[in-house]
Order: structure tokens, then sequence, then C-alpha cells
């Protein structure tokens, strides 16, 4: 059995090209075939966020710790809380980070697809799009 033990891999920051803002990422597993598995613990900043992009699989967020937000294109931005679990269907651009005044922390599980694709990125998410009026709590 491997255990990767904690402090044994470097957080890492997420690049400039693909996020908003300071945003760090411990790495939890990037499975070796026949696994697709992939998870990363993401620690977004306040106001930081990634750009714009899809998963050919899909994605599940859970959050950890903080207030978080996401958004598919074309839907209200919705606030994530810890505890909450956020299904991005497959091929769907979306974003993810933190409230514009809060850290945010989740955990990022998605898959790659059977030709070994994973995620699209796309355009940065705009200061306009961003702070959109999220859409109530449930
Ligand atoms: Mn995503």
């Amino acid at each position: 059995m491997e255990i990767h033990r904690a402090g044994k891999r470097p957080t890492k920051q997420a690049p400039a090209e693909n996020f908003t803002g300071v945003v760090l990422q411990d790495p939890v597993v990037v499975g070796k075939s026949p696994s697709r598995m992939r998870a990363t613990n993401v620690h977004f900043t306040p106001g930081a966020r990634t750009a714009w992009h899809s998963h050919p699989v899909g994605q599940v967020l859970y959050a950890v710790s903080g207030v978080g937000r996401v958004q598919l294109e074309g839907e209200p931005v919705q606030i994530l809380h810890p505890g909450d679990t956020a299904l991005i269907p497959p091929n769907t651009r979306h974003w993810h980070g933190a409230a514009p005044d809060m850290l945010f922390t989740h955990l990022a599980m998605s898959e790659i697809n059977d030709k070994g694709e994973g995620t699209a990125w796309f355009e940065h998410v705009s200061d306009a799009d961003y702070g959109k009026k999220p859409a109530p709590v449930a």
C-alpha cells in the first residue's frame, strides 16, 4: 500500500493562466490506470476563482471550509458552505472560487475520459460576472 504522508508533497500555487487571485492546491491523488480519479484540495483566498473551464466527465466539489461560489454558465451564481456538494455536469462551462470576503477550501474530484483528457480551460471570469448577486441558499 502507498501512503502519501501529510507534508511530504508541497502545496502549489495555481497558475495565473487559469486562475484569478491567489489559489493554493494540495494534491490528494492522481490515480494510476485503470483509475481515472483526480482529487485536489483547493484553497481560494477571498475573491480568488478559477477561469471558465469544463471537465469531460464532470466534477464533484465538496466544500470543506469557508464560503464559496460556483456558477454554471447561464445559471445564477450559487453559494457553497462547508458540507455542501456541487455536481458539475460533463462538458459544461463553469467556474468556482471563494466569496469576495472569505477564504474557501473545497475538495475537487473528477475523472479523465477514455482518451485521457482532463480539464479544458477558457477565459478568466470577469469581475462583473464574479460580482453578480448569488442566488439565495435554499
Ligand atoms: Mn471545475
